[in-house]
This record gives C-alpha cells, structure tokens and sequence, in this order.
C-alpha cells in the first residue's frame, strides 16, 4: 500500500493518498486544501484517483474536493447524513476564516458497511455519528489501517459542539465500533499525529 499522509489548509486537516502498487489506483481522503500539493503526489508515484472519500462534510476536510474532482474525474463520496453541513459551507468557512469553496457535489452516499475497492485495496466503511450526523470512519482490515477522520484522535476525540455534534453519539460509536477493532490497528486521525486502538483503548481519557 501506498499511503502519504498531507497535513493541509490552515487547520492542518491530513490527507490521506492511498494507492494499490500493482494497479496504481488510488482513494484521495479529505481533500481539504492545498490541491496543488496532493496532486504533485498523485504524479509522483504515478496513481489514478478512483474514489474521493470525506470522512464529513467539515470545510477544512471538504474544501479541496471539488477541485480534486475537476482534475482527476474521480467521483465525491460522503455519507448522506451529512448532506445538510454541505449546504452550510459558506457559514463554516466564514467561522474559520477561509474563502467558502462554493458548492460542493457528491456522487455517491457512503453507509455502514458499504466497501470501498481501489484496485486490490479494499476498505469498509464504518459511520461513526458523534462528531457530525455523517461522520465515517475507513477501514483497511488487510492492513490494519483506521482513518478516523475527526471521531478519534491521539488522547482525544473529536468535539461535538458545532451543529449536528452529539457527545452520546460519539461514545457510542467509539464503544461500538472503533474500539471494536483489533489493537494494533493505526489509526490516522483527522488532525495531528497517528496511534493505534490499543494505544487509545489503554490510555484515552475519553474512553475510560
Ligand atoms: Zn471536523
């Protein structure tokens, strides 16, 4: 597996590029910003882009999608509970300060237990609501792999007091299903530094 990782955009939103080495297919996760940068990994290691996956409809993990998609074709997947924050984009960004994308397209709804194939790869997707309605996480079981997007960070979780945010949701989907996987899993978190299940299970004070 190929896997970069790209903290992007001023709230440093990672990216992940992941590509199949045999087939050079590859899933772009949270395109937030700095297109011109995920695109110069995408050339570099020679990947065609087949999924654009969000784990939630956040500007900082959303805000490059549309762009991603005008240069690579490839289609916009997020789970459709999350449908409404993409109408409140110009609100969003107007919180952070950045430019609002304009409008943003999905192609396709991703649910529970849906796959996601990129050439061998293969991820299921877990929705993880909490830290929004549409919240999903991606699972990679022949690797191990978690991205988590805003649900589960290095000793903390993701917060739930902006609109559609529920703290019971997000313990219920951290206790249900993330920490439902093995724990040497990595866990690439939406923002800051990767950890495992195990690492998390044993010392998140949010999960104790
Ligand atoms: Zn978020």
């Amino acid at each position: 597996m190929i896997h970069e990782i790209l903290p992007v955009g001023p709230l440093q939103c990672n990216c992940s590029i992941i590509g199949d080495e045999a087939s050079h297919e590859a899933v772009v996760i949270d395109p937030g910003d700095d297109i011109q940068d995920i695109l110069a990994l995408i050339a570099k290691h020679n990947l065609r882009v087949k999924q654009i996956v969000i784990t939630h409809a956040h500007i900082d993990h959303v805000g490059g999608a549309m762009k991603l998609r005008a240069a690579t074709g490839a289609p916009i997947l997020l789970n459709q509970n999350d449908y409404a924050l993409l109408k409140m984009l110009d609100m969003q960004a107007a919180w952070v300060g950045m430019a609002s994308p304009g409008k943003v397209e999905i192609d396709q709804s991703l649910a529970q237990a849906d796959t996601v194939k990129t050439g061998a790869l293969v991820a299921q997707v877990i929705h993880t609501p909490g830290h929004t309605e549409g919240s999903v996480c991606l699972y990679f079981p022949a690797q191990k792999k978690l991205i988590a997007g805003d649900t589960l960070f290095a000793g903390s979780i993701g917060r739930t007091d902006l609109p559609g945010g529920s703290f019971e949701k997000i313990i219920d989907s951290l206790h249900e299903k993330v920490l439902a996987l093995p724990d040497d899993t990595i866990v690439v978190p939406g923002h800051g530094p990767l950890t495992t299940i195990g690492e998390e299970r044993e010392s998140n004070p949010f999960l104790k």
